[in-house]
């Protein structure tokens, strides 16, 4: 059986879980830690809703209500947009500002994010529901290094001299693309956070954050550590909602320059859509995904499953890049499924804050509802239910680690999203086909290929259509490196040098220049 552990008790400073999270002892955590911050946050300045209305955001862990949120609608989105296009007039004082004194802005709130690294992680942990581990370990240094990362690029953003032809002098200059519009989901909500505004605020421009409905306690602390920072007002803003009002309110505003855009497909397209209607918003979309997890014949037996195991079910299995269809050789599928299932059974679900738990709960109830009717499918379609399959107790949404074997491709869980702990494992024999197999799907996030034969892992990489390919390892996402999907998992990269390409507009100045005087 799984292991469920008490919902009380928080051991503090013992050694992190076996998640692959860290060796390091773990501060204590706030475990009820104080709401600052639930309103609206425009011109550095907190407001309340032009509707007055609010919204409950709740603890997962318990489906207790944590805090009244204030709920921006068009008109608390139509003001923010106005302060950022304010903020970033031509002279206003962000316009002014020394690029390198952008980046020490940058650097001044990755500062001081790690400053109240305990109390973000914990507010994160009861408003999203994942580990204190997790969060303290994973999403907290996530945001910090990507500030830092791109607190660096701040003067760095140069363009080219070009040598014409002519008698001309041409050059580029990179310039801010202008006002940002950034909706953000609730499974990654700080570390996406620092992904976004990294590279817009290092390269000058200015942005109008919507974080999920779900998760937007951790998001509005940061308005507040932007404004400690320095940043001037109108540079950053950021209105809790719901997606169709005020993230849709951000997708029409025609001041609006572009949308940066974390979530599902199919809110995706709506995006795609509605920005080139109102005003040709640049647009860059990171979406969903079905990931092949490939596992050759060679393979150490311990380590893919393993690997497989965290690559599936890390953050509750809510990661859009998960390996969510295991392909196994034929000639150790069996064995396979045997550990993954077991290994599944041992996995410690529970209280968030406790540092034995691995897993904690599903991020609502909709969700959860969701994956269970995804797992009755795949039992209706004829897969083994190896592992799990049903919710656990009725106070928080937690959900048994779930695993399916002989799955078919054709079946719902082998194509649908499910984003919870539920692992497909399907057979194949030859390369070719799984090639074929692995890239069947509307989506292309990334894949893990795992194998110590290197000819086999290149012939793989070549052949698969994602954006990211991991070998002998999973979930591998660092400040420096791109990611973004191929198909309908979206289009421009985050991260990395190749992120700062959707934040800047080039511009291309020519001046006559004789070659002497006439
Ligand atoms: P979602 O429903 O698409 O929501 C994502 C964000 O978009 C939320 O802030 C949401 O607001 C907002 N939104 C919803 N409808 C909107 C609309 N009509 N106009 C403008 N904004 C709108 O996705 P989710 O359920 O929160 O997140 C799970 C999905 O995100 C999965 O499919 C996952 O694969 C994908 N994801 C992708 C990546 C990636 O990097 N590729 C990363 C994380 C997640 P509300 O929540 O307030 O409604
Ligand atoms: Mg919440």
């Amino acid at each position: 059986m799984y292991k469920l552990i008490s919902r009380l008790g928080v051991r503090n400073s013992l050694r992190v879980n076996k998640a692959g999270i860290a060796s390091a002892s773990l501060p204590a955590p706030v475990t009820e830690p104080e709401i600052r911050h639930t309103k609206i946050f425009i011109n550095n300045e907190w407001r309340n809703s032009a509707s007055s209305k609010t919204f409950k955001t709740i603890n997962p862990a318990t489906g207790a209500v944590i805090a009244e949120v204030e709920e921006g609608g068009k008109a608390d989105v139509d003001l923010a947009v106005q302060a950022a296009h304010e903020a970033f007039k031509f002279g206003s004082p962000w316009r002014r500002m020394d690029a390198s004194d952008r980046g020490v802005l940058l650097n001044r709130l990755a500062d001081l994010i790690e400053r109240d690294s305990v109390y973000l992680a914990s507010l994160l942990t009861i408003d999203n529901g994942k580990t204190f581990s997790q969060s303290y370990a994973v999403e907290v240094p996530g945001c910090v290094k990507t500030l830092r990362y791109y607190a660096g690029f701040a003067d760095k953003n140069h363009g080219k001299t070009i040598p014409a032809d002519g008698d001309i002098f041409c050059y580029t200059r990179h310039e801010p693309v202008g006002v940002c519009g950034q909706i953000i989901p609730w499974n990654f909500p700080l570390m996406l956070l620092g992904w976004k505004i990294g590279p817009a605020l290092a390269l000058g421009n200015v942005v109008v954050i919507k974080p999920a409905e779900q998760t937007p306690l951790t998001t509005l602390y940061v308005a507040e550590l932007c404004k400690e920072a320095g940043f001037p007002p109108g540079v950053v803003n950021v209105v809790p909602g719901f997606g169709p009002s005020a993230g849709g309110a951000i997708v029409d505003n025609p001041l609006v320059d572009k949308v940066s855009f974390t979530g599902s497909t199919e809110v995706g397209l709506h995006i795609l859509r509605n920005s080139s209607s109102s005003n040709l918003k640049r647009v860059t979309l990171e979406l969903g995904g079905k990931s092949p997890n490939i596992i050759l014949k060679d393979v150490d037996m311990k380590f893919a499953v393993e690997s497989s195991h965290q690559g599936l079910f890390f953050n509750q299995g809510q990661v859009c890049c998960a390996g969510s269809r295991s392909f196994v050789d034929a000639s150790i599928y069996d064995e396979f499924v045997e550990k993954s299932a077991a290994r599944a059974d041992r996995r410690i679900v529970g209280n968030p804050f406790d540092p034995r738990t691995e897993q904690g709960p599903q991020i609502d109830e909709s969700q959860l509802n969701k994956i269970l009717e995804l797992v009755e499918s795949g039992k209706k379609e004829g897969a083994k239910l190896v592992a799990g399959g049903s919710r656990i107790g009725s106070s928080g949404y937690y959900m048994q680690p779930t695993v399916f074997a002989d799955v078919k491709d054709e079946m719902r869980i082998a194509k649908e999203e499910i984003f919870g702990p539920v692992q497909q494992i399907l057979k194949f024999k030859d390369m070719d086909e799984l090639i074929e197999r692995a890239n069947a799907t509307p989506y292309g996030l990334a894949a893990s290929i795992f194998t110590k034969d290197i000819e086999s892992a290149l012939y793989l990489i070549q052949g698969i259509r994602a954006g990211t390919v991991w070998v002998n390892c999973s979930n591998v996402l660092k400040s420096q490196t791109p990611f973004g999907g191929y198909k309908m998992s979206g289009f421009g990269r985050e991260c990395g040098e190749y992120a700062l390409q959707s934040y800047t507009e080039v511009k291309t100045v020519t001046i006559r220049s004789p070659m002497k005087s006439s």
